[in-house]
Formats: C-alpha cells, sequence, structure tokens
C-alpha cells in the first residue's frame, strides 16, 4: 500500500537523502521547505518517484493545518531546522522560530487532524542536545540533556515537545538522535565541504582551535536509513541513537581530507593550507553515541564505511562545481504569495 509522508526539510542535506529513501520504496513524499539558503529545489528535482514540492515555513499555522487537511498522512519526518551551530551564534531567532516554534506547530497540526492507525510522528534530532564528552563514555539515551549552543538547546526543546506530546496527547511520536553527518549536497558553509572547497580554490582551510574535537561521522544516507527504521519498526515515545562509532578528531578529518586530494587532484600542498583560528565559542569537546541498543531494536546497521564513503563524497564535490557555485551564491527562495 501507498503510504504518504510529509517529509520537512527534504530540500536540504540529509532530507533530500530521506526524499531519494523514501521514493525508491514507492513512498508517496509531500516536501514542506521553507527553501532557505540552505534548502534548493536543485537538491531534490532528479529523484524520480512521487515527490511534492510545498514551498512554505512549517511555522505558518494556516499552511501547515491545510496541508494535513488536503492528505491523510502516514507519517511526517521533520527533518527542517535551522542546522548551522555558527550561525546560532551570531543570531540565535531564526533558530527559536524554526526549530522550536515550527516544531510546535507541526506537533498541533498533526494532533489536530485525522490520523491512520499506524500514523509516526518522526522527530529527527542530534546528538549535541546532550552536551559535551571528555575523552572516555558514550551518552546514553538516559543521559541528561545539557545543550551548550542555541542551535542545540533550540533542538533539546523540541525533542521536549516531541516527548511531551506522546505523553500528553498519546501523539505517536519517536525521537532519533544522529551523530554528524556527511555526504553529496551538504550546504559549503560545514566543515567538510567547507574545507574541499576552500582547498580547491588555495585557500586557507580554518581549524577551530587545535583542531582535537571529536565527532562521530556517519553518511547521510545511512542517516536515511536509519530514520525509515524508526518510521518503520520504531516504538512511539521511545528515543534511538543513529551513528556509526566512527570517532575522528577534526584536525585528523581535515588532514585525512588533504591527503585525499592530494590523490584526487594532486598539483598543490593542501596540508600548507591548514590554518588554526579562534575556536567557536562554547565549543563541544566530543559526541559519541551509546548506538548497539538503538540499532538492534531497529535493526540498523550502517552501510558505508567512513573512508570510502569520504572519497566519494570529495569525488562528489569534485563533479559538481556547478551545484556548489549555485549554492554559495544563493540566498533562499522567497515563498510564492
Ligand atoms: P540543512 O540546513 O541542510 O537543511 C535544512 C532544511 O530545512 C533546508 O532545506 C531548509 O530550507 C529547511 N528549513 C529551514 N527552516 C525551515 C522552515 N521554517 N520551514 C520549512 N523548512 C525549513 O540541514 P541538515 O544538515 O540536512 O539537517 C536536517 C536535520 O537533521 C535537522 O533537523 C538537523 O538538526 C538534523 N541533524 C543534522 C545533523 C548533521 O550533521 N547535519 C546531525 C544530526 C541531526
Amino acid at each position: 500500500m501507498t503510504r504518504t509522508i510529509l517529509l520537512t526539510g527534504g530540500a536540504g542535506f540529509i532530507g533530500s537523502a530521506m526524499v531519494a529513501a523514501l521514493a525508491v520504496r514507492g513512498d508517496k513524499v509531500v516536501v514542506l521547505d521553507k527553501l532557505t539558503y540552505a534548502g534548493h529545489r536543485q537538491n531534490i528535482d532528479g529523484i524520480k518517484g512521487t515527490v511534492e514540492l510545498v514551498v512554505g515555513d512549517i511555522a505558518d499555522g494556516a499552511l501547515v493545518t491545510a496541508l494535513f487537511a488536503k492528505h491523510a498522512f502516514n507519517a511526517v519526518i521533520h527533518a527542517a531546522a535551522e542546522s548551522h551551530v555558527d550561525n546560532s551564534i551570531s543570531g540565535s531567532t531564526p533558530f527559536i522560530q524554526t526549530n522550536i516554534l515550527g516544531t510546535h506547530m507541526l506537533l498541533e497540526a498533526a494532533r489536530n487532524a485525522p490520523r491512520t492507525h499506524d500514523f509516526r510522528f518522526i522527530q529527527v534530532s542530534t546528538d549535541e542536545v546532550y552536551g559535551a564528552l571528555g575523552d572516555k563514555g558514550v551518552f546514553t539515551r538516559d543521559t541528561l540533556m545539557q545543550p551548550n549552543s542555541p542551535y542545540a538547546a533550540s533542538k533539546a526543546s523540541a525533542d521536549h515537545l516531541a516527548r511531551s506530546w506522546f505523553r500528553t496527547y498519546g501523539l505517536p511520536t519517536i525521537i532519533t538522535r544522529c551523530c554528524n553527518n556527511y555526504g553529496p549536497r551538504q550546504h559549503p558553509e560545514k566543515l567538510i565541504p567547507r574545507m574541499i572547497i576552500n582547498a580547491l580554490k588555495g585557500e586557507k582551510l580554518p581549524v577551530y582551535g587545535e583542531g582535537k574535537q571529536i565527532r562521530e561521522w556517519i553518511h547521510a544516507d545511512d542517516h536515511a536509513r536509519g530514520v525509515l527504521a524508526a518510521l518503520d519498526r520504531g516504538v512511539p515515545g521511545e528515543v534511538y541513537h543513529l551513528g556509526s562509532g566512527e570517532e575522528m578528531r577534526n584536525l585528523a578529518l581535515v588532514t585525512l581530507l588533504c591527503d585525499l586530494l592530494a590523490k584526487e587532484r594532486p598539483g598543490r600542498d593542501y596540508h600548507a593550507l591548514i590554518t588554526h583560528v579562534a575556536d567557536r565559542l562554547g565549543h563541544d569537546y566530543r559526541y559519541a553515541l551509546d548506538i548497539e541498543s538503538s540499532h538492534r531494536a531497529l535493526g540498523f546497521k550502517p552501510s558505508v564505511a567512513f573512508e570510502q564513503g569520504l572519497k566519494d563524497t570529495l569525488r562528489w564535490y569534485l563533479a559538481n562545481d556547478a551545484w556548489v557555485e549555485t549554492m554559495v551564491n544563493y540566498k533562499g527562495e522567497r515563498r510564492a504569495a
């Protein structure tokens, strides 16, 4: 039976991987995306399947309510967000509006709409809600949320709302928390694309502080698969961790990218471009997720090996300079009146 899924943020980086994963299994996908500077219709243009793009804001109550009235959604996958930590430090307002108020609007619309018996609301979230770790240990699903950046605090707020809409109203929400993502179509503002783009132009590769921070990396296609596993097999009211166990210090990651670039595009000393800059305010030292119980419960295992995935991602950026050019100059699309 064809299922109809409302996917918010589907024109962004991870959202577009989710559109592809849903479309390939025959689901009908209604993408609700504001097309901010981070979301572009070119990210989903070529995807085969039943995909409808609605350009609009998740915080627009009339629009969201009308969408729920028009479609009998089997699920909402809520991936729309303001997603860049640095932007949240320089200006937090859009993070509060989209990540908190927007999530509230969606939860309310879902609560008030007629729903199929198998309806699920997936709140796509992040390991950053937990705060920071030292060299040892992992975040478990019972770890207290102690978010440090405005971005992380806004995502933690949204997670609290999703949990409470389950506990109070019985809306079948499921929260997924994923580690750092990489892959094709990631916005040039983010670490990996930024390093690739700068390196190709012979520009400095700015590494925050000493680059000692540690992140866990997963391919966006694996994140999408994990979210679909949570949609299919997750239990309402639960939290699931999606991760890879692939931890790396930021400086080691940038160095590895330089090694890969030297093989793919020889002729420049990429390593010499690495420059240490003032550290990000409140920069979390390390994130790492306890993934075993979640992956077991969902029957999920990431399939992309980190170094191969990184090489493929690099090759994608090398082959798609027109995409990069478009995104660098793009300021977002205004919603049609
Ligand atoms: P992104 O910035 O690439 O894409 C976000 C998308 O949301 C864009 O298409 C944008 O236009 C859309 N959007 C923003 N505000 C909107 C609004 N008010 N209404 C409708 N659409 C709006 O982000 P991403 O990296 O693809 O992240 C997707 C989701 O995954 C987010 O919820 C993020 O918190 C979560 N996440 C990301 C990572 C990561 O490493 N990137 C890790 C864990 C979780």
